[in-house]
């Protein structure tokens, strides 16, 4: 059987997996806006170095477009919801740097929600007959924009182990260390990006100021995670070197 549903997987609990958590760091809202701007096909990312969130705007379509913003509780200091937070949602996307143009006429075209982007998820994902793929194996934050693609490869990963392998058991097991492994370093290259891009306070802040510059000059010193998903090599010496330490 295999359990492919979501990041609250009642088969996860029906099955006696135990699920590991992370303490809450960020939270993701989003809401989809209709707006009579043309963002064509840029995607936008926006920093505020000094406070500790950052918003991603992206066209999805003709008249659509999607902000999301990442955010620890202080910068905002509630979860928003609902058309209510409508307001205040843009109100932080204009202060990230957002023109205020683009959101003149806008509509709500769809909920406003905050999720909490604590990773979830359990060490083996595959016990007695019953494997675990997606984000019931393990979530990560959506802050960094793995999760389809993890889910993409969980599904590969099984489904060539049980089409190359005759014994279930067995392809099943090999999936879910490859899965647990890859998961693991995804985990590894998130605390590495949030530790510099959102950590609080002053010393981070010229730790955040510091690698930025370095960055600028030397592009490669970031592990790319969004890019390379589990691939990036986020290890101590990785750490060291985006952080401007070396
Ligand atoms: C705000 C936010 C932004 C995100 N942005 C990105 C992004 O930019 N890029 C990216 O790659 N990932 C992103 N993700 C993560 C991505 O959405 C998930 O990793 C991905 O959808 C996981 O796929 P899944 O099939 O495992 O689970 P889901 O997509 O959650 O699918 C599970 C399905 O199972 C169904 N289901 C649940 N219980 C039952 C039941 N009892 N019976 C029948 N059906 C059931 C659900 O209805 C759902 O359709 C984001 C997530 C969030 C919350």
């Amino acid at each position: 059987m295999v359990g492919a549903d979501g990041r609250e997987s009642k088969v996860r609990s029906w099955t006696g997996f135990d699920v590991q958590r992370e303490p809450t760091y960020l939270f993701a809202a989003s809401v989809l806006l209709q707006a009579s701007t043309d963002l064509g096909n840029s995607v936008h990312y926006l920093a505020d170095p000094t406070t500790p969130r950052s918003a991603f705007i992206v066209p999805v379509a003709k008249d659509y477009f999607r902000p999301y913003l990442m955010f620890r509780h202080e910068a905002v200091g509630r979860q928003l919801s609902g058309e209510k937070d409508a307001p205040d949602f843009i109100k932080h996307c204009v202060a990230l740097g957002a023109p205020a143009e683009w959101f003149e006429d806008v509509q709500i075209a769809g909920p406003l929600a905050t999720f909490d982007g604590a990773s979830r998820w359990v060490e083996r994902p595959y016990r007695d007959g019953v494997v675990l793929v997606g984000d019931a194996a393990s979530s990560s934050d959506p802050s960094w924009g793995n999760g389809l693609s993890m889910t993409l490869r969980d599904v590969r990963l099984l489904s060539e182990g049980l089409c190359g392998d005759k014994d279930w058991q067995r392809a099943a097991s090999d999936y879910a260390v490859k899965q647990a492994m890859n998961a693991s370093r995804l985990r590894q290259g998130e605390t590495l990006l949030r530790d510099l891009l959102f950590e609080p306070g002053e010393a981070a802040l010229k730790r955040r100021n510091h690698a930025m510059e370095l960055l600028d000059d030397e592009p490669e010193r970031d592990p790319d995670l969004f890019g390379l998903g589990p691939e990036a090599l986020c290890d101590d010496t990785a750490r060291t070197r985006f952080f401007g330490e070396v």
